[in-house]
């Protein structure tokens, strides 16, 4: 007989699928090979997991809640391709992954933008991500210009990768059942040279500099974050941005040709 389960911890975000059919759609859209090595985060009470080990080579699935452990332990201990790492996921050596991992998640609201933040970072050795997250977030990944939801998230993933809104969630899916509604979404990191990871750093401080005053202009708002005013000024001139331009009204083109500008500067 499997172990009793142990209450669900609001605090770490546990709300788990109970939806078959979105389980399976989540493992069809990874689009997994024998090949893929899969990291998930939070296997929770395992819903996707079996699905994923099914049909990925290897899966690592990292997760907070040791109470988890002997239930999943207990119903999974015939995925001989299951390695189950009990811990933080944003302490996890995401750069000890190997190459081309497919990251599918269920993510604990409560720390998916810092976890997005850390898995963009990591893209060199991922290849695409599923993600269930809330409707709010998958919304900002997905943003274009012009938006009210496009913003720092928006630039770095579409930076790095093509973003679809895959489908919504309903509440319902979950026990127990989440107060905001959720969304699947895939990042197919995009092929590209070696990222320079001083240039990308340097990339990531200008769109979160540009963001952080969302009502001012982009001069004020990069001149108040400590970029020299005749710097920010002949930046946006060389990449023909007008001087009174808002943060969000620049697409990822534009920030990349003002990063190459501000560069250009440096050196
Ligand atoms: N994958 C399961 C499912 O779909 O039913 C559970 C999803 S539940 C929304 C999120 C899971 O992430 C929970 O099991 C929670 O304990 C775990 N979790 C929360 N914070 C975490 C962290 N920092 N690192 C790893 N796992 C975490």
């Amino acid at each position: 007989m499997a172990p009793s389960l142990p209450p669900a911890l609001k605090r770490l975000g546990q709300n788990f699928l109970i939806d078959p059919n979105i389980v399976r759609k989540i493992v069809s859209l990874a689009a997994l090979r024998p090949e893929d090595t899969v990291l998930e985060i939070g296997p929770g009470r395992g819903a996707l997991t079996a699905g994923l080990c099914a049909e990925a080579g290897r899966v690592i699935a990292v997760e907070i809640d040791p109470q988890l452990q002997p239930h999943l332990q207990e119903t999974l201990g015939h995925c001989r391709n299951l390695d189950l790492r009990i811990g933080d996921a944003l302490a996890f050596p995401f750069g000890t992954l190997p190459p081309h991992t497919v990251v599918v998640a269920n993510l604990p609201y409560y720390v998916s933008t810092p976890i997005l933040f850390a898995l963009l970072d990591a893209r060199a050795r991922l290849d695409r991500l599923v993600l269930m997250l809330q409707t709010e977030v998958a919304l900002r990944l997905a943003a274009k210009p012009d938006s009210e939801d496009y913003g720092v998230l928006s630039v770095l993933a579409q930076e790095a990768a093509e973003v679809e809104l895959a489908f919504r969630v309903s509440p319902n899916c979950f026990r127990p059942r989440p107060t905001v509604g959720s969304a699947v979404v895939r990042l197919t990191i995009k092929a590209r040279d070696e990222v320079d990871p001083v240039r990308y750093e340097r990339f990531r401080r200008l769109v979160r500099a540009a963001f952080a005053h969302r009502r001012k202009t982009l001069v004020n708002s990069l001149r108040d974050e400590g970029y020299p005013s005749e710097r920010i000024s002949s930046a946006l001139q060389a990449v023909g941005v007008p001087l009174q331009a808002r943060a969000e009204t620049l697409t990822l083109d534009h920030y990349r040709a003002l990063a190459a500008a501000f560069d250009d500067g440096e050196s």
